[in-house]
């Protein structure tokens, strides 16, 4: 028999984090986990640590009330310490389920040391995509994509011919306010859009699903993993989220891989691969009608995906400042402190101030980074005074 894969999970308390212990519970045989990483949710972090026996945690903040964790954990607090968990030398696999820019740095530490890494965090391919995919190329390091539309193509454009791919075409829900009459989009509220209609995920992406700045995010995700032209990555409204992406190739024939709207799906995908074995969860019933609609996004509808668009088009570091513009607006819609039309706003005005240049190094890309959130924090604060 062969010995489990070790791996290493940043972001285990989150949505992402949760999925993937599902995928482990499924299979104890085939995946061992042996570091893990929250921000501040010490509890839950303890928890995951006794039940899976993980030998390394890390956690942003200590808490108050530290609970105990199991004896002979390596705990650790130091920002340092999470890269060096992200390359532990023991580890085969990093699931990087980090959210935000947060996760460029454990990223790029883990495909420094040439790991492969299942990269659910968009956010630091969206930053540092140059980056990233160089450090992967130079060390070997492998990314697999686990977002579910990347997985989607990823799965898609196996074992197919190489400079066969012609275009890709990511789903997206469409978010809370899909149907939402565009006159009441300034009146909603962070509960209402934080009910998504099919995906059950953490806070910022479910916001970030409503404004559609997450299908921009995506297409720029895509462009990194998959080095096609901005102009031959589309995105398409598909409600009930089944098909995940398409991909089309240079002959006209479109492929689509299709699964419930979960990420278990995608996850086992990414940790198991190449291979194939029974999914954490019951998939498709073909015996009852599928609806397999899809239609033009509304850019009017969502100004944040036209924005982060736009941004891919001009490249350099304007990706960045609309991800960062975003990460801040989200964050003070989250506060109140601004209403969930603002967010695009915000985002635009990052993009129209910030001077375009190209910051190539992880200091570079994260000077920039805190530039940008300097100026959208006292845009923001000039609304909400
Ligand atoms: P969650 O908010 O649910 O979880 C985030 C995780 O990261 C938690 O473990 C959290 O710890 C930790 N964390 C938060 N902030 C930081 C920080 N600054 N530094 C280090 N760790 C941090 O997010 P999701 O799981 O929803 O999303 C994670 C990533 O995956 C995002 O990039 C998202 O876009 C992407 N993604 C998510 C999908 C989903 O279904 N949820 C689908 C596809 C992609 P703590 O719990 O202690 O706060
Ligand atoms: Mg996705």
């Amino acid at each position: 028999m062969r010995t489990p894969k070790k791996f290493v999970l940043l972001g285990a308390t989150g949505s992402i984090g949760t999925s993937t212990l599902r995928v482990l519970r499924k299979h104890p045989d085939k995946l061992k986990l042996i570091g893990v990483s929250a921000h501040s949710r010490a509890r839950e972090l303890a928890n995951i640590v006794d039940e899976f026996d993980v030998a390394h945690a890390h956690l942003n903040r200590k808490i108050d009330d530290m609970p105990n964790f199991r004896e002979g954990t390596n705990l650790t607090f130091e920002a340092e310490a999470l890269d060096h968990l992200a390359a532990h030398p023991e580890a085969e696999i990093v699931v990087v389920a980090l959210v935000g820019a947060a996760g460029l740095r454990p990223t790029l530490a883990a495909l420094e040391a040439g790991k492969k890494v299942v990269l659910a965090n968009k956010e630091s391919l969206v930053v540092g995509g140059q980056l990233v995919t160089e450090t992967a190329c130079r060390t070997g390091g492998q990314i697999i994509p686990a977002d579910s539309e990347h997985n989607a193509v990823f799965q898609c454009t196996m074992g197919q011919p190489t400079n066969s791919l012609d275009s890709i075409i990511l789903t997206a829900s469409g978010g809370a306010f899909r149907d939402l009459p565009l006159g009441e989009l300034k009146n909603v509220t962070l509960k209402q859009a934080l009910n998504h209609p099919n995906w059950s995920m953490g806070p910022k992406v479910t916001i970030d699903s409503a404004t559609m700045a997450n299908k921009g995010l995506e297409l720029i995700e895509a462009h990194w993993l998959f080095g096609l032209a901005p102009e031959k990555l589309e995105a398409v409204i598909h409600p009930p989220s089944l098909v995940h992406a398409f991909v089309r190739f240079v002959d006209g024939c479109c492929f689509a891989q299709l699964s419930p709207p979960s990420m278990t799906f995608a996850l086992q995908n990414s940790l198991l691969h190449p291979k194939r074995f029974p999914g954490v969860e019951p998939t498709l019933d073909f015996s009852n009608p599928l609806d397999l609609s899809f239609s033009p996004p509304c850019l009017k509808r969502y100004p944040c995906l036209k924005l982060a668009q736009e941004a891919l088009h001009q490249g350099g570091s304007a990706p960045l400042v609309f991800n960062a513009a975003n990460e801040l607006a989200v964050e003070a819609f989250q506060m109140n402190r601004i209403g969930f039309i603002q967010i695009s706003s915000i985002i635009e005005h990052s993009l129209s101030i910030m001077e375009s240049c190209n910051p190539k190094s992880l200091n570079e890309l994260l000077d920039h980074d805190q530039r940008v959130r300097r100026l959208a924090s006292e845009r923001i604060n000039s609304l909400s005074d």
